[in-house]
């Protein structure tokens, strides 16, 4: 996109926008994990209860110069800080970068608000707050609702019911392995979000999307945690499995290969499987991380 004066000017305030108010979604993550309010008490070292003085609160540059550590206790400070600082202000620049002076950027910044927040409160203690969910679902609404070009309001309601389905549908599925609830409540108001904002025609393939990001979370976990327990039936299907996927990629699907694919994946599926089984575990791994990824591709390479 060619950028004239004016708007390389405003992306520089967009980014700088994006990392002042990363620093305020730290106060919010940190707080929504300890029940505190957002606004009282002003900032403070979480070891020595200093208040911090304003020159300590410069996204990224003060994490820098202190050196990560507590300007007054030299507890260290944790990355999240400026790892959210950062990822607010790239976020924010490539939505603009994207979409330029639009709706679509307006409510994007509100979006990728909404998923760091929750991204992190997942991550840290697989807590979500369904209210910011549903906020972005109401927000999905309104949005197909002023912006003529996009879906329209009756594919937002409808593309939120499907999200809703399609994880439920996930989860009772994942019931019939584990104990417990597959997926968390939280993963079900997040997807019904993405249907409101990408309607009925589109949440399939963010929903697609966000099963693939998953995976990458899952598996290395997941083969470890095989290691570990001396299962090499798991490991050895597993490599078959990525090694049948190498020669589908190679051979351009050739039917031999297709037909070692299957194989491959049913007897890792046989062996998956009878390890959740055995597995007493209740916990879930954190599902929203997965999600954003996924509706950050389809916002950001899809659209
Ligand atoms: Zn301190």
């Amino acid at each position: 996109m060619n950028f004239t004066g004016l708007e390389n000017y405003i992306l520089i305030w967009v980014i700088i926008t994006g990392l002042c108010l990363g620093s305020f979604y730290n106060v919010v993550i940190f707080r929504s994990l300890s029940d505190e309010s957002i606004i009282y008490p002003p900032s403070k070292c979480p070891k020595c209860g200093n208040r911090l003085k304003p020159w300590h609160n410069i996204p990224i540059l003060s994490y820098i110069f202190l050196r990560g550590k507590c300007a007054f206790c030299k507890e260290k400070i944790s990355i999240q800080y400026p790892l959210v600082e950062f990822l607010t202000g790239l976020l924010f620049g490539g939505i603009f970068i994207k979409f330029g002076m639009s709706w679509t950027t307006l409510f994007g910044i509100f979006w990728i608000s909404c998923l760091i927040i929750m991204t992190a409160t997942d991550l840290k203690e697989k807590v979500v707050d369904c209210n910011i969910a549903i906020a972005m679902g109401i927000s999905g609404l309104i949005f197909s609702f002023i912006n003529s070009g996009w879906i329209g309001a009756k594919d937002s309601l409808f593309g939120a019911l499907i999200g809703i389905i399609i994880i439920e549908a996930v989860a009772l599925i994942g019931k019939l392995f584990k104990k417990g609830r597959a997926m968390g409540e939280a993963d079900t108001y997040v997807a019904g979000a993405f249907g409101a904002i990408a309607g009925w025609h589109d949440i399939g393939l963010i929903l697609i999307y966000s099963f693939i990001a998953s995976m990458l979370f899952i598996l290395p976990a997941f083969w470890y945690e095989r290691y570990k327990a001396k299962d090499s039936l798991t490991i050895f299907f597993s490599a078959l499995f990525v090694f049948s996927i190498s020669l589908f990629i190679l051979f351009n699907g050739v039917y031999w290969t297709i037909i070692l694919l299957i194989i491959a994946g049913l007897l890792l599926s046989y062996t998956v499987i009878k390890s959740m089984k055995a597995e007493d575990k209740k916990t879930c791994l954190p599902f929203v991380p997965a999600l954003s990824l996924g509706f950050l591709y389809f916002l950001m390479f899809v659209l």
